[in-house]
């Protein structure tokens, strides 16, 4: 593992020469809060406020995405994807764990398939994480496993120390950037590395929240989505709670379920094809061109949702649906976020 530091005028420095050959999308305060959001001024770069409510997903999956255009009679297709480089600086290591999440999901791993719309984006990208020094008050990521400090998945990693910055190098691409742009970086001292190392310990102490996740897996594990350990009655009343908003599935990082939408013109002559997020809450989730609908009820589309996060999500991709990133505890209104469901469970 390659070590360097960085001092944080000349981070800013550095990101501003990278910009003038590529996009770089990094976390602004906009009005009502954080967003990543691709910037011209480096000025703007905000690595103070928290992660943002809006995932890195989208510049992977964005929440509209036109997979191709259509026009009559020649039945030609034409795709609209952009090949551009990029660099996405200051994701959060629960995020950096959503994207291995969504790196599986979209890939022949696991049953899947290659989702070129997804990967000529990801393979495009350069990812440049940030460890969390504060535990902010709906974060649960230590208990997912996916931070506050990162293992994996960046091509460079910043963690912020009392004067400037410990870079670790996480991938060929990182290597290779740090040794074009050396005159940045200075090396690392086995002082700076215990640095770290309290600060991860520090950090570690300041979850509030206590539940065993693993535990609530197994218990779902037990029930086998057959009502035996957690009956019906309790999904009937976090179902009553829900109000399908959907506003749960589209801030969450680990959320992949999409609808096919096809729009043509008047005279149906031109046409697209979209793909959109979709939300496992929504009533017409699984209705079917018949009108069938197994997840007419909003008992099973919340039960389905949880299992999926807690459960499905390791058995079919290895790794955890959830990442404790805290954005549904944001933004549930109907106060039945995965952690309040998941400790209410564990109180089974
Ligand atoms: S955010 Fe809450 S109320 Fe909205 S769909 Fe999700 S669980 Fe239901
Ligand atoms: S379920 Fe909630 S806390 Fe877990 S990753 Fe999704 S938005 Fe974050």
């Amino acid at each position: 593992m390659i070590l360097l530091t960085i001092e944080r005028e000349r981070l800013l420095k550095f990101l501003n020469e990278l910009k003038r050959e590529t996009e770089l999308i990094v976390p602004v305060q906009r009005l009502g809060g954080v967003t990543f959001e691709q910037i011209e001024d480096i000025d703007e770069v905000n690595l103070l406020e928290g992660n943002p409510l809006s995932s890195p997903k989208q510049f992977f999956f964005p929440q509209t995405d036109q997979l191709f255009q259509l026009r009559k009679g020649a039945f030609t297709f034409k795709e609209k994807l952009k090949r551009k480089k990029r660099i996405l600086f200051g994701i959060r290591p629960c995020d950096l764990a959503a994207l291995e999440f969504c790196d599986r999901f979209f890939s022949r791993e696991h049953g899947g398939y290659e989702d070129i719309y997804y990967w000529i984006r990801r393979r495009n990208t350069f990812l440049v994480g940030i460890n969390c020094l504060k535990a902010e008050e709906n974060c649960f990521c230590f208990l997912c496993g996916s931070g506050p400090f990162a293992r994996r998945g960046y091509d460079l990693q910043l963690t912020p120390l009392e004067d400037f910055y410990l870079v670790e190098v996480g991938s060929s691409p990182g290597d290779k950037l740090v040794s074009s742009y050396s005159h940045y970086f200075s090396a690392a001292s086995p002082g700076d590395r215990r640095e770290k190392e309290t600060l991860e310990e520090r950090t570690k102490k300041e979850f509030s929240h206590k539940i065993d996740l693993q535990k609530v897996t197994n218990k779902l594990s037990k029930d086998g989505f057959s009502g035996a350990v957690i009956k019906n009655e309790f999904w009937e009343e976090i179902g009553d709670r829900c109000l399908d908003c959907g506003g749960c599935n589209y801030v969450c990082p680990t959320c992949t379920c999409f609808s096919i939408l096809d729009k043509t013109d008047r005279n149906i002559e031109v046409g697209e094809r979209m793909r959109i997020w979709d939300s496992c809450n929504f009533s017409g989730f699984t209705r079917m061109a018949s009108g069938a609908n197994p997840g007419a009820n909003k008992r099973d589309r919340i039960k389905r949702r949880v299992f999926c996060k807690l459960l499905f999500s390791q058995e079919n991709q290895g790794l955890p649906g959830c990442v404790g990133c805290g954005r549904c505890l944001k933004v549930c209104y109907g106060e039945i976020d995965i952690l309040r469901i998941a400790g209410e469970i564990q109180a089974k």
